[in-house]
């Protein structure tokens, strides 16, 4: 496994990424299921090779194009990042200077933007039966889709929301009305609903409500969804299995569609099956188990996704887990742990 130092090419570069008018038919009307599951089978039938996309939730600090960087150093192949602080809802713009600086390495370390997922903001609800918090989740999601825009990125991933005291039906329709706001004011960036653990009014823990978003969304090339592993394990998931896998995603087959998948996070969960808490752990040290993971990252449906791990897997003695054998900060090193994948041996 060969990580890339920051400054050095790799064979082929690919040109300034940049964000381009889609040439979908189906831009701005209403599609049925049917036909986006057509355009992203032509999309993903462009790509040569099926192949696994591991990377980490890096940090911005410093300036966003550090985030690059840092996935760079790690040997990422794809990558997750806030667009700012967490803690504010006014944040400065980001500058034109620092956008280009972040396209530049994108372009030099061939990232693909479909392979780049930023979070969003923690404080946003865009389900929130309180018209102010609502109205600034809103203008908020429209402000993180043109933060994505401005740094050429496509897709932007973020929770979809929480009814707090309000139903769940009432919760989805204002989440689809903000994902439809935002869409109106911010051309091509795609939303992708994360799913969650089920705590408390969280919307997004069963795959029936994550679809009943995606129903909402008029535009429905414009929404995907990011599956974290340990959100469905304590959602009531069973993946630590082989059979257990296949079986959920059979069930998101059936019930969202897999066309619909755009990414995953790679956790393992400190709570057991079922517990509705929302506790990362690092991999192989959770509830789910390596063996989970294994199965995951040679699991041909999740070819060609961005497969993001979220913990940073500091503590972990080298002795124990995946990591054996490999720097403690070497996470994509689980590819090489579960074998047979060429993760990082080919330029992009
Ligand atoms: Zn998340
Ligand atoms: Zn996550």
């Amino acid at each position: 496994m060969a990580s890339h130092k920051r400054g050095e090419k790799r064979k082929k570069v690919k040109p300034k990424i940049k964000l381009e008018k889609t040439e979908d038919p189906t831009e701005s009307g209403e599609l049925s299921d049917d036909s986006v599951e057509k355009v992203v089978r032509k999309k993903k039938g462009k790509t040569k090779a099926p192949k696994k996309y591991i990377g980490a939730h890096v940090s911005i600090a410093g300036g966003i194009w550090k985030a690059v960087e840092a996935s760079v150093d790690i040997g990422g192949q794809s990558f997750g990042l806030f667009l700012g602080s967490q803690r504010s809802w006014q944040r400065p713009a980001i500058d034109k200077t620092a956008a280009v600086k972040f396209q530049q390495a994108c372009a030099q370390h061939c990232f693909d933007p479909a392979h780049i997922l930023p979070h969003g903001s923690y404080l946003m609800n865009c389900g929130s039966p309180k018209d102010d918090v609502f109205s600034k989740s809103q203008a908020m999601l429209v402000d993180e889709l043109s933060r994505c825009s401005v740094l050429g990125l496509t897709q932007f991933n973020f929770h979809p929301g929480a009814a707090i005291n309000s139903s769940k039906e009432k919760c989805i329709k204002r989440i689809a009305e903000a994902i439809n706001h935002a869409h109106k004011q911010i051309p091509a960036v795609c939303t992708v609903l994360e799913n969650m653990c089920g705590q408390g009014s969280t919307v997004g823990g069963q795959f029936d409500e994550l679809k009943s978003i995606i129903d909402r969304v008029r535009d429905k090339t414009r929404v995907g969804v990011c599956l974290d592993t340990c959100h469905a394990f304590a959602a009531g998931y069973d993946i630590s299995s082989a059979g257990g896998l296949k079986t959920v995603l059979d069930e998101f087959d059936q019930v969202v569609g897999l066309h619909y998948l755009r990414a995953v996070h790679l956790n393992d969960s400190k709570g057991k099956l079922g517990c509705h808490l929302d506790r990362h752990e690092d991999i192989g040290r959770g509830k789910i188990g390596i063996n989970a993971f294994r199965n995951i990252v040679n699991e041909p449906r999740l070819d060609n996704l961005p497969l993001i791990l979220e913990t940073p897997g500091r503590n972990v003695p080298e002795s124990e887990g995946w990591e054996r054998g490999h720097a403690a900060s070497d996470r994509p090193s689980l590819a090489a742990a579960a074998g047979s994948i060429p993760v990082f041996s080919e330029p992009c």
